[in-house]
């Protein structure tokens, strides 16, 4: 499904890649039992199904400034050999997606990357006779400096003594070799600060925590703003409950208060802001709700 947003003069299209629906115990939150979130009824039907199941997507958001024509993070990627087997060699239409939006993929002039995981570099690259070739060649990759110098250190790492599902989950040397490296050796790469400025409209939030460099995008535009949330917020019920972290951040204390500091700077703003894995409609407004927080779309 395409979902479009106009933010002043930009303008945000929503790509997807992948849907999917899990049960509380595979969201990957910490501590999180399926009863916690009855106590969310807004999350029903979007976000959780009327049987329980947690909604998500992955997708990539198009922005469409005066200047720049940016795509925010790149999936999972086509034909990648991958440990979870449901990523694995998928042959999903994405491509065809996006040009059928308007957006070959030599019109794209930069790629935004939250941080460097698994399932937001995969369409940097697509295989052309046996190799991983850059899918944009004209586009400058962004990546934070930071992030990619962790996770260049994590996939040379051969004392790797992380659990074997979040070795699978994240699948560092593999992604490296296939999505990372390629466009770093085509010359792509400009390594950046996580407040960087892209263009006049467009920058960077640091909101480390999941990642060592990971960022949001805030998007500004003829008075009204949007923020692309990265993986600081997974699912919706992070809103309300800040301290649910992801089992895949690697610093759970830093990405709390990541989160506590966004929920804060965002809460009863105009700001939109548009999920990186939140599933249909994807784009909300986080208001106050008592104590906490809900989103409302
Ligand atoms: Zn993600």
């Amino acid at each position: 499904m395409t979902r479009t947003w106009q933010v002043g003069d930009v303008t945000i299209t929503k790509i997807v890649e992948l849907e999917d629906a899990v049960p509380p115990a595979r969201a990957g939150i910490s501590g999180l039992e399926p009863t916690d979130l009855a106590d969310l009824p807004w999350l029903v039907p979007d976000f959780l199904t009327p049987d329980g199941l947690m909604r998500m997507s992955i997708h990539s958001f198009l922005v469409e400034t005066p200047q720049t024509r940016i795509v925010v993070d790149t999936g999972l990627g086509n034909d990648k050999p991958r440990a979870v087997p449901h990523w694995s060699g998928l042959r999903t239409g994405f491509l065809d997606d996006l040009r059928a939006a308007g957006w070959p993929p030599g019109s794209v002039q930069r790629v935004i990357h939250t941080h460097l995981h698994i399932d937001h570099v995969g369409w940097n690259t697509v295989l052309v006779d046996g190799a991983w070739v850059p899918t944009f060649p004209q586009a400058r990759h962004l990546m934070v400096r930071a992030d990619l110098e962790h996770w260049q250190a994590q996939a040379a790492r051969t004392d790797d003594d992380r659990p074997g599902w979040l070795r699978a989950m994240t699948d560092v040397a593999a992604v490296w070799t296939d999505s990372v490296a390629p466009v770093l050796d085509a010359g792509q790469v400009d390594l950046v600060e996580p407040d960087a400025r892209v263009d006049s409209s467009v920058r960077l939030l640091p909101t480390h925590g999941h990642t060592p460099g990971h960022a949001s995008v805030l998007i500004e535009s003829g008075g009204e703003s949007a923020v692309i949330t990265g993986d600081l917020v997974h699912f919706p019920c992070q809103i309300a409950r800040p301290r649910w972290t992801s089992m895949l951040d690697c610093d759970q204390a830093e990405g709390t208060a990541a989160r506590e500091k966004f929920l804060e700077a965002f809460a009863d703003t105009g700001t939109l802001v548009l999920g990186t894995h939140f599933p249909d409609p994807t784009g909300g407004h986080i208001v106050r709700d008592g104590a906490a927080y809900r989103f409302e779309i």
